[in-house]
């Protein structure tokens, strides 16, 4: 059992009210999305949730997919947090999500009422656990009414096995509607997650202004775009990256020349902040007010630490705003 560092509360500047809700994140949240599979080695998955709980890190983010195998990070946290953290549930946002494929058949994937509440017992029991904080509905289901889709979040809030609904991947519009829902079934929309950061701007067109009407905290995924808005690739493609080792979604070649020239420019303007080049990308997306909390992945734990270091300074000037602008426009 893991004795946890007792000053990991010292720094209460480190937590967000999430919307309207009474529920505070720490302002950086671990994904688990990669690095913590079953093809991966487990003693390092341990140890980066372990050194993240001990930080303060109170936010946990997974779905039924994350491995691979599907079903593998979940498993894998369970038995973390069995054999390390069983002490300090009542610590711990742990999230889950249904949506995308987790099992064959017309019921495996999307947002129908029987593949939400089947997958969301199936993410308990790899998890080891009775309740999840927050169940999201990974993606809008074009083909499912969105009352069945929201009523099966209300209905996980209600049988005791979530206690907080969210969203993820949906656009403006579907999110009003679903947030609207939600609130006429008792159980308000917390929190969403959509992908955002320098490269990804989607949700400055409608979703922040959305959420801030709502009073739904957003949580950005992929803030460092997988690493790319980092040093990890300023110097060529090391082997240990997601990029080398890992290609499914960070394709080494999507880091072009033109990208690099314009990382090194926000890595000037990092040094000139006294910032790392991860710590502005991050401390840009938690400059929006609507933003709780950012939710990053880790393969080591010398990145989360540099990544804590951006809740330092969160602030930017017009002009600041303006230049990585220019640079991400040249
Ligand atoms: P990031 O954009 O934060 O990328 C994380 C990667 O960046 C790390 O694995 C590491 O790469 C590198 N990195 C992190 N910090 C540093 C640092 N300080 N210096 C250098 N390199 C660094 O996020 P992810 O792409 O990992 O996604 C985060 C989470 O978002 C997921 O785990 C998941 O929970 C969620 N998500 C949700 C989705 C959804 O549809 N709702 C979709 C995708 C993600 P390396 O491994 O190469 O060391």
């Amino acid at each position: 059992m893991h004795t946890p560092s007792p000053s990991r509360y010292s720094d209460s500047s480190i937590y967000k009210r999430c919307g309207r809700s009474g529920l505070k994140l720490s302002r950086l949240s671990l994904g688990l999305w990669h690095n913590f599979g079953d093809n991966v080695f487990f003693e390092n998955a341990r140890t980066l949730v372990l050194h993240a709980f001990d930080k303060g890190i109170t936010h946990f983010d997974l779905a039924n997919n994350y491995g691979p195998p599907p079903g593998s990070a979940e498993t894998n946290f369970g038995r973390i947090l069995r054999e390390e953290l069983a002490a300090h549930r009542d610590e711990l946002i742990i999230s889950t999500k249904a949506g995308y494929l987790m099992w064959d058949g017309p019921y495996g994937e999307w947002g129908g009422r029987k593949y939400m509440l089947a997958s969301l017992d199936q993410s308990l029991k790899r998890l080891g656990l009775d309740y999840v904080d927050i169940f999201y509905s990974h993606r809008f289901d074009p083909e499912t009414p969105l009352e069945e889709t929201m009523g099966a979040l209300a209905h996980a809030v209600r049988s005791g096995k979530a206690l907080y609904a969210g969203l993820s991947n949906y656009n403006p519009d579907q999110t009003a509607r679903a947030a609207a829902i939600l609130r006429d079934l008792g159980t308000p929309c917390l929190i969403h997650q959509p992908k955002y950061h320098m490269y990804e701007r989607t949700p400055e067109h409608g979703l922040l202004d959305v959420l801030a009407r709502e009073g739904i905290g957003c949580i950005p995924f992929c803030p460092l775009a997988q690493g790319l808005l980092t040093d990890r690739y300023l110097n060529g493609i090391p082997a240990d990256s997601r990029a080398a080792h890992d290609p499914r979604f960070l394709k080494p070649e999507d880091i072009t020349e033109a990208k690099l020239a314009q990382l090194r420019a926000l890595n000037e303007m990092a040094k000139a902040r006294g910032q790392s080049l991860a710590q502005l990308a991050l401390a840009w997306v938690l400059r929006q007010p609507v933003v709780t909390t950012a939710l990053i992945g880790a393969s080591k734990t010398k990145q989360i630490d540099d990544n804590l270091g951006a809740l330092k300074n969160t602030d930017f000037s017009d002009a600041e705003i303006a230049s990585i602008d220019k640079i991400l426009a040249s």
